[in-house]
C-alpha cells in the first residue's frame, strides 16, 4: 500500500503563534480596539480538500490539500501555494495572514491568502504533479477566481504549475481565465520581470536598509541562505550592485568563498547539475548551520521558516538581515536581534516585491495589455522604496524594529478598511 510519511514533528516555534504575537504587539502600540484585533487575527475561511491522484504505478494516493483566506477586506485575497512535505493547517494559516500584512505594507488592493499541498514534488513525476494540480484547482474550484483569490508559486511550484490551475480553472469556464493566477508563463499572460521579482525586492529593501546604515554596497559582503527562486536571484542582483556574496546555499549544502562567489557560474552550474549545487568547485563546502553565523554584512535567509532562533541568534554576526523567506526568524529571536542592534527588514516588507509584480501580472491581464520590463521594475522599485521607507519612518516614531512597525503599517490599513466596511 502506497501512504505518504508522516513529517517528523519539529522542534519548531508554532509559526501561526508566531506571527500572532508580533500582531499583539503592533496591536498594542497602534491602540488597536479589541473587537478589530479579534476580527482580524481569525482567518475568514479555512478549507480543507483530500486529493486522490493516480500515481504512474497506476496505485491511488490521497495528499492533503489547504487553501486559508486570511482576509478579503482590501480586495481578493493573494497568495502562493506551497508543495512540501512539512504544509500544515497552522503554517497555511500563518502564511495567509503575513499575506494579508504583507500587500497592505505595499499598498496594493488585496487580501491575503496561502494554499498548500502536503507532498515531495522532488520525488513526483511532470505527470504526477500535473494531476495533483488540476486535482487541487478542480477541488478549490469554488474558492479561486480573478475577482476572489488568486494564487501564484511559493515552494515547490512555479510558472508550470500556475499554467496548469489556469488550464483546469478556464476548462470550468468555458473561456480563458489567465487573472486567475499569477507567475504563469510569459506566454499565457506572465508579466516581464514576474521570476526575478522577489530577489528583486529582496535587492531593493537591502540597498535602502544599507544606506541607512551607512554600509557600502561595494564593500559589502552578504551570505544568502536558500539558492532557489529567491535566493539566487537576490544574490546575482546584489552581486550586480557591487556586494560580494560570500556563501550560499541549497538543500545539498552551504558553499563560502573569502574571494565572493561567482554566482552567474554557480547559477549555470546548479542548471546544468538537475537544480543542484552538489559538487560545485568554486567554492569550500561549510556547515549549512555556519552560513547563518558568518561575519557578514548582510545576512539573507531566503529558505525556510524558523532559521534564527533563540538557539543561534545571540551568535549572529551580520548587521543587517533581510528576511527574502516568509518567517524566517522566530518572534523569540526578534528580542535578541533588537538588544544586539541588528537590523532585521522583516518578510512582510522584504519579499513583497513577489506580490506586487503579481499584481501588475493581474492588472495587465485584465487591461488586455502587455507592460515593458522597464516599466514592470520601475514601478515595482518605487513601491518597495516607498513601502521601506515608511516602515523605517514608523519604526523611529514609535521607537520600534522595522518588523514591529511593517506590521502598524499594515494592520492600521487593514483595520481602517474594516472600520469604513464594518461588519454584521
Ligand atoms: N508566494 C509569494 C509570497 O509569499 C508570492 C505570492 C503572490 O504573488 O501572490 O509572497
Amino acid at each position: 500500500m502506497a501512504y505518504i510519511e508522516p513529517a517528523p514533528i519539529k522542534d519548531k516555534e508554532n509559526p501561526f503563534e508566531s506571527m500572532m504575537s508580533r500582531f499583539q504587539i503592533a496591536a498594542d502600540h497602534l491602540g488597536l480596539e479589541e473587537e478589530v484585533y479579534h476580527v482580524l487575527k481569525s482567518p475568514v475561511k479555512q478549507v480543507i480538500v483530500s486529493l486522490p491522484v493516480t500515481m504512474d504505478r497506476g496505485s491511488i494516493q490521497v495528499f492533503e490539500g489547504y487553501r486559508v483566506i486570511h482576509s478579503n477586506i482590501l480586495g481578493p485575497s493573494k497568495g502562493g501555494v506551497r508543495f512540501d512535505m512539512d504544509v500544515h493547517l497552522d503554517e497555511v494559516k500563518a502564511l495567509a495572514a503575513w499575506m494579508t500584512w504583507k500587500c497592505a505594507v505595499v499598498d496594493i488592493p488585496y487580501g491575503g491568502a496561502k494554499g498548500g499541498i502536503k507532498c515531495n514534488p522532488r520525488k513526483m513525476s511532470k505527470g504526477e504533479m500535473e494531476r495533483l494540480t488540476r486535482a487541487y484547482t478542480q477541488a478549490m474550484y469554488e474558492i479561486i477566481g480573478p475577482d476572489r483569490d488568486i494564487p501564484a508559486p511559493d515552494m515547490g511550484t512555479g510558472p508550470r504549475e500556475m499554467a496548469w490551475m489556469m488550464d483546469q480553472y478556464s476548462r470550468g469556464h468555458g473561456m480563458t481565465v489567465n487573472a486567475v493566477v499569477t507567475g504563469k508563463p510569459l506566454v499565457l499572460g506572465g508579466s516581464l520581470g514576474r521570476v526575478e521579482a522577489t530577489g528583486r525586492g529582496v535587492m531593493i529593501s537591502a540597498l535602502a536598509a544599507m544606506e541607512k546604515l551607512r554600509i557600502n554596497p561595494f564593500k559589502a559582503t552578504c551570505a544568502i541562505q536558500g539558492f532557489g527562486n529567491v535566493g539566487s536571484w537576490a544574490a546575482h542582483l546584489l552581486e550586480e550592485r557591487g556586494a560580494k556574496i560570500v556563501a550560499v546555499s541549497d538543500l545539498s549544502g552551504a558553499y563560502y568563498n573569502e574571494e565572493g562567489i561567482n554566482i552567474s557560474d554557480a547559477n549555470k552550474y546548479r542548471s546544468n547539475n538537475e537544480g543542484t549545487l552538489e559538487g560545485y568547485a568554486g567554492a569550500e563546502k561549510i556547515d549549512p548551520d555556519e552560513l547563518l553565523l558568518l561575519d557578514v554584512d548582510v545576512l539573507v535567509p531566503a529558505a525556510v521558516e524558523d532559521v534564527i532562533t533563540v538557539a543561534n541568534a545571540d551568535r549572529i554576526k551580520a548587521k543587517l538581515i533581510v528576511e527574502g523567506a516568509n518567517g524566517p526568524t522566530s518572534a523569540k529571536a526578534d528580542k535578541i536581534l533588537m538588544e544586539k542592534d541588528i537590523m532585521a527588514v522583516p518578510d512582510i516588507l522584504a519579499n513583497a516585491g513577489g506580490v506586487t509584480v503579481s499584481y501588475f501580472e493581474w492588472v495587465q491581464n485584465r487591461l488586455g495589455y502587455k507592460w515593458t520590463a522597464e516599466r514592470v521594475s520601475r514601478r515595482s522599485d518605487r513601491i518597495m522604496k516607498d513601502a521601506f521607507n515608511k516602515v523605517y519612518k514608523t519604526a523611529l516614531k514609535h521607537n520600534v524594529s522595522l518588523r514591529i512597525a511593517a506590521y502598524m503599517v499594515a494592520i492600521d490599513k487593514v483595520a481602517k478598511t474594516y472600520k469604513f466596511r464594518g461588519g454584521f
